[in-house]
């Protein structure tokens, strides 16, 4: 897997002067989210100008889809996956019309790296069809200010980009790599380890999973050791689903979390009564789970967060059938340890080793356990204030945002608005995908970010409509300071 894919050059520089007819957007974070976004309004109006900021990766690709392993495969069927909510099968006719498509049905389980050509495609197809109304600029924005009219969005080598609106799409607050290099991180890669070492991996997450695979792939021998706090594996998916719908009027919206946790058992119960699979009936509380989360009173929010989250994430994402049996066969052999746990610390060990200090469950003393590689797969971190970037850390300080009163995210109201220290709703900046997780909670996969996406593309896409005049001072352009060769 790596870190930093060469940038993407196929999409055109759009002429810095060329749109003044249009209504300028600059979405901040190329992921996928990001690469929605763009896709999404493009499509929806011809209106709006589209300017896509990434500093790391490829457009379309983000922490998830920048995996160059084919095992990383999405935890997702093909049949779910398509980028537009009108249009179902969209990513599966796209996967079938490709090489890679040969063999897969509706139900296969694809790799990541293959949606992320789909998405990069997608973008490619919107600037095909629209010209220049698409532009990426390759570079960190580190501030966003209003600029009376609009917004200016700052990059780290002082170039500006004026826009009418901005669209904060800059993803999950991750941790920063551990500056004495004693451990690695869940999204990076495996080479350089030595094969008979043992591997620790903290956390038991998808991101173990793709760390496992990989480690298999590239041949490894040693011992790798699991810990997490809870010892929950992510549960795997069967061949095969079956209806069972959940109708609305019978979801127990505003509940005590008690109450909710016991309908979704009751669920999987029925379920499994009617010959179906508590899976069945998971899938089908999904579609409620934005409802229910905004519905939930605060401190139900907090017990979720607390006491069910776990649980309803090692059955909410699952792993892919293939990858489920390449870890029993790992664990079933003896080279795979799943160790209940508290992770203390890393230090470093002898003769150029990394040594784990963990808490074993139920027990105050503390074991080590000396490591060719320690990898920190606990992955996404609340707390979007303690893990800002520049430019979060930038609009928290200067109160035109605020994180929730859980720590999960910035605050938005329910379309999207970045909602500022004071409480109001700001008319030029929106979050869209896990940023804005606090109003939402489930909007961090394909399909809950698509409906996202699109339901906001098109209020911007009236917008730009309804604008008779647009601003010229905000229109598409980049400052004199771009450099042309940052922008593909
Ligand atoms: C390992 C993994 C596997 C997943 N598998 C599936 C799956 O199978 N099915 C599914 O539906 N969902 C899956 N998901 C969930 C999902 O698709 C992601 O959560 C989704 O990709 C979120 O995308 P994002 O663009 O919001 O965030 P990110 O992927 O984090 O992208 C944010 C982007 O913003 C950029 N950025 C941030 N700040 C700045 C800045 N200041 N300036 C410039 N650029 C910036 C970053 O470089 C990054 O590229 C998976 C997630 C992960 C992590």
């Amino acid at each position: 897997m790596t870190m930093t894919d060469q940038p993407d050059t196929r999409h055109p520089a759009g002429d810095a002067e060329t749109r003044r007819d249009c209504f300028h957007v600059v979405v901040l974070g190329g992921g996928a989210t990001g690469a929605l976004m763009a896709a999404h309004l493009l499509r929806q109006s011809d209106r709006v100008a589209v300017t896509l900021v990434e500093g790391t990766y490829r457009p379309g690709r983000g922490i998830a889809y920048s995996t160059t392993d084919p095992d990383h495969l999405l935890n997702t069927r093909a049949d779910m996956m398509t980028a537009y909510p009108d249009d179902p099968l969209h990513f599966f006719r796209w996967l079938k019309a490709r090489p890679e498509g040969s063999g897969m049905t509706e139900q296969s389980f694809v790799s990541r790296c293959t949606y992320g050509d789909y998405l990069t495609d997608q973008l490619r197809d919107s600037a095909g069809a629209c010209g220049d109304r698409l532009r990426h600029v390759q570079g960190i924005c580190e501030r966003l200010d209003d600029s009376g009219r609009g917004v200016v969005a700052r990059m780290a080598d002082g170039a500006t980009i004026a826009a009418d609106l901005a669209i904060l799409a800059t993803g999950h607050a991750v941790p920063r790599p551990d500056p004495r290099g004693l451990t690695t991180g869940a999204w990076e890669g495996v080479d350089g380890i030595d094969p008979d070492g043992t591997v620790v991996i903290v956390g038991t997450g998808l991101s173990m999973v793709d760390q496992v695979l990989s480690l298999s792939r590239a041949g490894h021998r040693g011992q790798i050791v699991t810990v997490s706090r809870r010892g929950l594996l992510p549960r795997p998916h069967v061949p095969g689903r079956n209806p069972f719908p959940v109708d609305a009027a019978d979801v127990p919206f505003g509940a005590p979390m008690s109450v909710v946790t016991r309908w979704a058992r009751d669920l999987a119960r029925r379920a499994r009564a009617e010959g179906k699979n508590w899976r069945d009936a998971i899938d089908n509380i999904r579609p409620h789970a934005i409802a229910l989360w905004k519905a939930a009173p605060l401190a139900e929010r907090a017990r979720f967060l607390r006491h069910a989250v776990a649980w309803w994430d090692v059955h909410r994402h699952r792993i892919p059938p293939r990858s489920a049996a390449l870890i029993d066969r790992a664990v079933a052999s003896g080279q795979l340890i799943h160790r209940r746990g508290a992770f203390l610390r890393a230090e470093a060990g002898e003769a150029g080793s990394d040594r784990a200090i963990i808490r074993p469950h139920g027990q105050d003393a503390t074991t080590a356990i000396d490591a060719a590689r320690i990898i920190d797969c606990r992955g996404i971190r609340n707390d979007p204030e303690r893990h800002a970037t520049p430019l979060v850390a930038g609009l928290l300080a200067d109160g035109k945002a605020r994180v929730d009163v859980l720590r999960v995210g910035l605050e938005v109201t329910g379309d999207c608005h970045l909602i500022d220290r004071d409480g109001h709703p700001s008319d030029r900046i929106l979050a869209i995908g896990p940023v804005s997780r606090a109003a939402f909670w489930e909007i961090t996969a394909i399909p809950d970010i698509r409906v996202q996406v699109a339901a906001v593309a098109a209020r911007i896409a009236a917008r730009a409509d309804a604008q008779a005049a647009p601003n010229p001072e905000t229109a598409s352009k980049v400052s004199a300071s771009q450099a042309p060769a940052r922008q593909a």
